[in-house]
């Protein structure tokens, strides 16, 4: 068995989010190949708010040390969790592409992405916001595709107006994009 790169403890082999992960028992860390890191990131199966419970109750310090991989034993290299904090980092063996996160930073490294994305769709409906402020002839049409949705749909739920509001949305911004 495999020992944990901070404090010696044996792993144990828990299930993370649908992904076998290395969990250390005592400071909570986790050791896992990279493809993991990236399914368990884009996967959103629990709410932000666990997300951040479960952050904070195991965070305890963020290892600054040069670590050993406990595949390897070669020299571990800190990288960041989120370009945006590049203070915050996990640790990558290139030799295994293996990856430790000390305790929380496994939940933490989940908030980032989400919130990263949830950034870049806001972005890109400010970016949208604005060409059609730019374009008088735009945003017309834009108004006009907007307009020509009826206001009560017989027989339709709330939900399917939503979509239905969502599908024509995309369908003007389609044709002003491509204009
Ligand atoms: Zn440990
Ligand atoms: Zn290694």
């Amino acid at each position: 068995m495999k020992n944990c790169p901070v404090c010696s403890e044996d792993f144990v082999q828990i299930e993370y989010e649908g992904e076998a992960v290395l969990r250390c028992p005592k400071c909570r860390g986790s050791f896992l190949p990279g493809y993991r890191l990236e399914i368990i990131r884009h996967r959103q199966l629990r709410k932000t708010d666990e997300l951040k419970a479960e952050a904070q109750s195991e965070f305890s310090h963020d290892t600054k040390d040069k670590i050993r991989c406990p595949r390897c034993h070669g020299k571990m290299e800190k990288r960041p969790i989120d370009g945006r904090y590049p203070s915050l980092t996990l640790d990558h063996c290139r030799n295994c592409d293996w990856i430790w996160l000390d305790g929380g930073e496994l939940p933490l490294a989940q908030l980032l992405f989400e919130t990263s994305a949830r950034n870049a769709v806001q972005r890109d409906m400010q970016k949208r916001a604005a060409e059609l402020e730019a374009s008088p002839e735009r945003k017309a049409e834009f108004e006009k595709n907007l307009a020509a949705l009826p206001d009560d749909l017989p027989g339709a739920s709330g939900d399917a107006r939503q979509t239905l509001v969502a599908d024509a949305l995309d369908l003007a911004f389609g044709i002003i994009l491509r204009s």
